[in-house]
């Protein structure tokens, strides 16, 4: 007979959570919070891993959080798989998960939003407008309710990391932000929720955003550092591959997000990328590592 790990304790009221947490870190524990969208897959596990190693004890958080995504996004088809995602933190040992419902997280009323200013602004923010509010927002309410010590973020998200870390800098936030490298599939796509929708071949097509990467990086390497030359190189691996609507390319700045006409120092390449009906984000850092 197996034994099974015993599920966390599921917690949806923020109060509670707030003094389930406080009491941790009262008995000197180090509290560690992942906050996810649920759905989870390795890359998230991936974060769980981190906290549980590094701090004494973990707190993920499952909310698919409504204020993120714009009124022709996919709120109402992201996939929701709790019981599986439980069964999942119970096999790494999770004591504590938040799946509050909506109406808890915005009461009647709510209006105060949070505003990041210039990195919350090209890319991402340029193509969702409205989305980095709703992650900072979101996200500064969980940093509130978990008083977690660490808080965990992937690199898939690079834009959104750096949102959150000046988020907590400008508002001067309790927490250590830190973030982790992305996690890949055997064939290098971005491990994400969203890659559910694809069919079979989009999923075979979708492997070109990691293959364009992993090109600009090679042509770096060899000397090529111009950034048109680049986001050439990756456009061609893209189109190649079949229908791929780029939504952008971009060789920036890995700390202000600003464009860089050449990838002669730290850069961040950026990409988006709808395969039929799924868009995809990647990215890699050149001559930087992950702060
Ligand atoms: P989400 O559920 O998509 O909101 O993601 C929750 C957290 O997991 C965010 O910090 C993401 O950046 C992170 N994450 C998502 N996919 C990956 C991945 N493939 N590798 C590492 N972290 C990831």
């Amino acid at each position: 007979m197996t034994t099974r790990s015993p599920l966390p304790e599921v917690v949806r009221d923020g109060e509670v959570l707030r003094r389930q947490v406080a009491e941790l870190r009262r008995r000197g524990n180090k509290v560690g919070l992942v906050p996810t969208m649920g759905a989870l897959h390795e890359g998230h596990l991936s974060l769980v891993r981190a906290a549980l190693a590094e701090c004494d004890a973990c707190v993920v958080s499952i909310f698919v959080n409504p204020a993120q995504f714009g009124p022709s996004e996919d709120f109402a088809r992201y996939p929701r798989a709790r019981d599986a995602d439980l069964d999942r933190l119970a096999d790494l040992g999770v004591q504590l998960a938040f799946v509050p419902e909506t109406a808890d997280v915005y009461r009647p009323g709510h209006s105060t939003w949070v505003e990041v200013g210039s990195v919350a602004e090209p890319l991402e923010g340029e193509s969702r407008p409205g989305h980095f509010r709703g992650v900072a927002t979101i996200v500064l309410k969980l940093f509130n309710l978990a008083g977690a010590d660490v808080a965990y973020f992937g690199q898939k998200d690079y834009q959104q990391a750096l949102v959150i870390r000046r988020m907590v800098e400008d508002l001067n936030v309790p927490v250590e932000v830190r973030v982790r490298p992305t996690v890949r599939e055997p064939d290098g796509l971005a491990m994400s929720s969203r890659n559910a929708y694809l069919d079979p071949g989009e999923r075979a097509r979708a492997a070109s955003l990691y293959a364009s990467l992993c090109a600009a990086e090679r042509l770096v390497a060899a000397g090529q550092t111009e950034a048109g030359r680049i986001r050439r190189e990756i456009e061609t691996i893209l189109i190649d591959s079949g229908e791929a609507e780029i939504e952008y390319i971009a060789l920036v700045d890995p700390e202000t997000l600003h464009p860089r006409s050449a990838a002669d120092g730290p850069t961040l390449i950026a990409l988006a990328v709808r395969i039929g009906q799924t868009r995809l984000i990647d990215n890699c850092l050149l001559n930087a590592a992950i702060a």
